[in-house]
């Protein structure tokens, strides 16, 4: 529970420089996949034909890493971990396993684009490491490899004719969207793998509510480009940038940082954010 304004400034510093580290550190992991891995077989991908089935286009069948590759990766994730997360314990004992080969990495990415999110609970109790902790190295490993694969494929996410509530790459629900009425340019975009891509209605992209008088928008007292827009049926919310008085489009990953206290507020209304699941 953070407390005084003092703590939560000091939180809020150690989240930025968190992700700061991580960053740059997933960087390097992107210019490592892009010499290790052939992505040839994406070429073979029907793009179309996924999105036109309801469904995204990597999935645990379109992962192009080893076990290999995904070692060196960790091994640059580990440090930035061991210097911000609060359970240490937990943490050397996952590295301890991870050396003797007891977890597969891989296994890890898999779990992270499949469809049915229930797939980490087959981890709870195989190891004295949290399902927490599994999901989050995960997604670490992960994430670089789908940025990798949506800038692949950023010419058909641009082409998008369908409006989609979910990330055409991994399925995940969008947290933040950039709107802009004067250009008229609407884009939700995926924490996971950094992909914007654009929509045009106005209904919950969670629930699908398309009911206006039970989506809500709350505006904070700092008159800043940002605000939150959430769904009364479901409670859950996106942070919104408005882009309207600005010329240039910030970059969402860095304005879901900046803006952490706008979903401290939408917490205090009691909304929140979409759930892992996947689509
Ligand atoms: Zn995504
Ligand atoms: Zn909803």
């Amino acid at each position: 529970m953070i407390n005084t304004n003092e703590e939560q400034r000091h939180f809020f510093q150690l989240y930025l420089k968190f992700h700061e580290d991580m960053m740059k550190v997933q960087v390097k992991n992107m210019q490592y996949l892009v010499a290790a891995i052939s992505f040839e077989k994406l070429h073979r991908i029907d793009f179309g034909k996924i999105i036109k089935n309801g469904d995204y286009v990597i999935n645990p069948h379109q992962i192009l890493v080893e076990e290999n590759d995904l070692e060196p990766m960790f091994e640059r994730i580990l440090p930035i971990m061991k210097k911000y997360y609060q359970d240490q314990k937990e943490l050397n004992r996952f590295e301890e396993f991870n050396d003797k080969r007891k977890i597969s990495l891989k296994q890890l990415m898999k779990n992270v684009l499949h469809k049915d999110q229930s797939v980490w609970n087959m981890h709870k109790g195989q190891y004295p490491i949290s399902v927490n902790l599994l999901r989050k190295i995960g997604e670490y490993i992960t994430a670089p490899y789908l940025e990798l694969c949506s800038e692949y494929f950023s010419d058909k996410i641009v082409a998008l004719e369908k409006d989609l509530p979910y990330c055409p790459i991994c399925g995940r629900h969008p947290i933040m969207a950039y709107i802009n009425d004067k250009q008229d340019i609407r884009l939700y975009w995926c924490q996971l793998c950094n992909t914007e891509w654009k929509f045009t209605n106005t209904r919950c992209p969670f629930c699908l509510n398309e009911d206006q008088s039970k989506i809500v928008h709350i505006f904070p007292s700092d008159n800043s480009f940002n605000y939150i827009t959430a769904c009364d049926v479901c409670k859950t919310y996106f942070k919104v940038y408005d882009g309207q008085f600005d010329n240039s489009k910030p970059q969402l990953m860095v304005e879901n940082l900046r803006t952490y206290k706008l979903d401290m507020l939408a917490m205090s209304y009691a909304y929140h954010k979409p759930g892992f699941k996947a689509i």
